[in-house]
């Protein structure tokens, strides 16, 4: 009996904290194009979760930029602050197995720690078995997933083999803010996961989450799925393109934009040069090209578009 070809569902998830620019439309391009070069689906997520950082006018900002950007996704706009019931599920699924402990730790008291792999602080494992009595929403308290000796490994389509001892390079993560709200490393695996996400494409700012993405997966019976992360452009300082360093939304020439993003993930360009965005798509989702994305965390943003 033969396999069936896998059909892809991939997905672009921007968190509205300002209207789109270079880097995320790099993210975007490269999600879109790897899957519908295999006739697969792209669904498109608002990463709201965190209301605290959500500007109110940018999801409507970045889904008309995406528009005009010529992107057409499948079914309707997921939010996830529709989904805190299902976020809600799956910690209780955690706190039942005692996957999670209750963790005071002001972020003060973490200020010593050594800084980990992804930038963060590991977590000495103050409260780890504390076994502190508490409710899940008092005032404060901040719920972390243990993650044991579990050494993740698996293989990026673009960056290659990774590996991540969750011990010793991030330490117990917090799943559930102090502040209520649930870590986006829980929200986004759980929508991943229910809406039948088969192929991440994302920023090389997000590989060193994903080991602990991986282990929530597995801590909650949930499919892995294939991972393509792609160089994050930057300034000339070092940085990524933020809301904070002041890059320029991509909304003024469309086309120009998308060809920019094309050639920055090194992909072949058409003969004739598109007139269009949907021309360029057109061109854009046959040449589709992973293997010739540079296997490198960063790349410089060209400077119009800083
Ligand atoms: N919402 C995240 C961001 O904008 C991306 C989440 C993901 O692609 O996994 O950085």
């Amino acid at each position: 009996m033969s396999t069936p070809p896998r059909v892809a569902r991939g997905r672009f998830a921007p968190s509205p904290t300002g209207p789109l620019h270079f880097g995320s439309l790099v993210a975007a391009v490269a999600s879109y194009a790897d899957a519908r070069h295999g006739g697969g689906e792209w669904r498109l997520r608002i990463d709201d979760v965190d209301v605290a950082r959500a500007r109110g006018d940018a999801a409507d900002d970045i889904v008309a930029t995406l528009a005009r950007h010529g992107f057409h996704w499948d079914g309707n706009i997921v939010r996830q602050t529709q989904r805190i019931q299902r976020y809600d599920a799956a910690f209780a699924a955690l706190r039942a197995r005692d996957h999670v402990f209750a963790c005071r730790c002001s972020r003060a008291a973490l200020a010593q720690a050594p800084l980990g792999a992804a930038g963060e602080r590991i977590y000495p494992g103050t409260c780890r078995d504390a076994e502190i009595a508490v409710g899940v929403a008092d005032a404060g308290i901040a719920w972390r997933l243990r993650v044991d000796d579990a050494v993740i490994e698996f293989t990026d389509r673009v960056q290659g083999r990774q590996r991540q001892a969750l011990a010793t390079d991030v330490g117990d993560f917090v799943v559930r803010r102090s502040d209520g709200l649930y870590a986006y490393q829980l929200a986004i695996v759980v929508d991943d996961a229910d809406d039948g996400i088969t192929d991440i494409v994302r920023g090389a700012d997000l590989l060193a989450s994903t080991p602990r993405q991986i282990w929530l997966q597995r801590l909650l019976g949930l499919p892995q799925p294939f991972y393509l992360h792609v160089p994050v452009a930057i300034n000339p300082r070092g940085d990524k393109l933020s809301k904070q360093t002041g890059a320029r939304a991509v909304d003024a020439d469309s086309l120009a934009s998308l060809i920019a993003a094309w050639q920055f993930l090194d992909q072949p360009l058409p003969s004739v040069a598109p007139a269009s965005p949907s021309q360029f798509w057109e061109h854009a989702i046959r040449a589709w090209t992973p293997s010739r994305i540079p296997p490198v965390n960063m790349l410089p943003c060209p400077p119009h578009w800083l």
